[in-house]
C-alpha cells in the first residue's frame, strides 16, 4: 500500500517530471478507480482490508448496492452485497512509462544498451558484473537483476535460486453494441474475472490457473469460455459483444507469498534483485526504484522501508502474503 500511494503520486505527475526538451511523456493514466465487487460472505473480509487500507492512508470505502448502481447503473446486483472501491486508483498504459524513464535517464546521462544479458559474473561473493550475448562484458560492481519473468532464470544460470514462474495471462479488447452510461473503474467480479474501459472500447481479463510456462499465445476460446459468461451476467450490455483483440504477457509468479523480492542478495556483495511481482509491479514500480536507488547508494531505505520485501525473508520465515492475485 505504501509502495502503491507513492507509485499513484508520481504517476500524477509524470508527464511534468519527465519532460525532455519540451516533450511530456503520455503515460494515459486515468485515475477511474478501482472496484472489488462482493457477495454477502465476502463483505466482512473487505470490511477488514478497508479498515488496514486506511491505516495506510489509502481513501477507499465499502459501497452499497445503492451506491454500486450509481458508479455503473447496468450493473446486474442480485447476487452481490456491495463492494470495495477506491476512486484516487487508477490504470496508465505500461509501455509509455517505460519509454518516458528510458528516455528522461538517457537524458540525464545513462547509456541504455539493447541487449541480451547471458550471464552474471561472480567472483567469490563478489558481483563483477554481466556477460551480454553478443560476447561483450560489462564490468560493475552493482548488478541489479530486473528481469521480470526471466530475471529467476538468468539468477539460477549463476546457481542462485528464487521462487519465481512464469505464468501466462491473456488480455481481450472488445466492443459492445449497447454502450454503457458511464466510464467504469477497473471492476473485479467476485469469479476473478476484470474489466474497464479502453479508449471507448473494453478489456477484460480472468484469474488464470498459475502454470510456469513463457506461453505468450492468445486463445479466443478462452474468452467464450472463462470471461464472457461473467461478463455477460453481470452487464447485460456485454451479452453482445464483438472481439476486437487480445494480447498475453507474463506474470513473474512468486509463489511463496505473491510479492516482490527487493533488495541485496545477502551472500553476494553487489547482486540487487528486483522482481517477482506477481502481477502488481506497475502500481509499485516508481517507489521500488526510488527504495533501490536509496539502498545501493547510502546502503539504507529512507522513503518507505522496503526491507520486509528482503530477498532472506524465504530462508528467515517472515513472508509477506498477498492474496489478492488476478
Ligand atoms: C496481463 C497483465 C496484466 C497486469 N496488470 C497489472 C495491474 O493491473 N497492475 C499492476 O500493478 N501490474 C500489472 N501487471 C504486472 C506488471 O505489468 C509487471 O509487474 C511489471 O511490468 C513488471 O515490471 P518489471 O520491469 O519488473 O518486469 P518486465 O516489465 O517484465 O521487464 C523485464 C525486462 O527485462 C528484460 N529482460 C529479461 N531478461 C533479460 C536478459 N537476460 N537480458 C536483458 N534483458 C532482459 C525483458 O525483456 C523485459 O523487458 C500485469 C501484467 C500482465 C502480464
Amino acid at each position: 500500500m505504501q509502495l502503491s500511494r507513492f507509485s499513484l503520486n508520481v504517476y500524477k505527475h509524470f508527464a511534468e517530471d519527465m519532460e525532455v526538451d519540451g516533450e511530456k511523456p503520455d503515460i494515459g493514466f486515468k485515475q477511474r478507480g478501482y472496484l472489488f465487487l462482493a457477495t454477502e460472505k465476502m463483505m466482512p473480509q473487505f470490511e477488514k482490508n478497508m479498515m488496514l487500507q486506511h491505516r495506510n492512508g489509502v481513501d477507499s470505502q465499502l459501497l452499497d448496492i445503492e451506491d454500486l448502481r450509481g458508479l455503473i447503473p447496468e450493473l446486474t446486483i442480485s447476487d452481490l452485497a456491495g463492494g470495495l472501491y477506491c476512486s484516487e486508483s487508477g490504470y496508465l498504459d505500461a509501455y509509455s512509462v517505460m519509454q518516458g524513464y528510458i528516455k528522461y535517464a538517457k537524458h540525464l546521462g545513462a547509456e541504455y544498451i539493447y541487449e541480451e544479458v547471458s550471464d552474471l559474473l561472480i567472483e567469490g561473493q563478489q558481483m563483477k558484473g554481466v556477460r551480454l550475448k553478443n560476447g561483450e562484458t560489462c564490468t560493475a560492481p552493482v548488478v541489479v537483476n530486473c528481469g521480470g519473468a526471466w530475471g529467476a532464470q538468468l539468477s539460477e544460470k549463476a546457481g542462485i535460486k528464487f521462487s519465481i514462474v512464469p505464468s501466462p495471462r491473456q488480455i481481450f479488447q472488445f466492443d459492445c453494441e449497447k454502450k454503457l452510461k458511464n466510464y467504469l473503474p477497473l471492476t473485479m467480479d467476485p469469479t476473478g474475472v476484470y474489466f474497464r474501459h479502453e479508449g471507448e472500447q473494453m478489456i477484460a481479463g480472468y484469474s488464470e490457473p498459475i502454470r510456469s510456462d513463457f506461453d505468450f499465445s492468445w486463445r479466443r476460446e478462452d474468452f467464450i469460455e472463462n470471461v464472457w459468461p461473467p461478463l455477460a451476467h453481470r452487464i447485460p450490455n456485454f451479452e453482445r459483444v464483438k472481439i476486437v483483440r487480445g494480447w498475453a504477457g507474463i506474470y513473474d509468479y512468486n509463489t511463496e507469498d505473491h510479492n516482490a523480492i527487493i533488495g541485496q542478495y545477502p551472500k553476494i556483495e553487489g547482486y540487487y534483485v528486483a522482481f517477482g511481482f506477481s502481477g502488481h509491479g506497475m502500481q509499485q514500480a516508481p517507489g521500488v526504484g526510488k527504495g533501490m536507488s536509496e539502498l545501493i547508494r547510502k546502503g539504507k531505505y529512507e522513503t518507505i522501508d522496503l526491507s520486509p520485501l528482503r530477498p532472506e525473508r524465504f530462508a528467515e520465515h517472515q513472508l509477506v502474503i498477498e492474496d489478492a492475485i488476478y
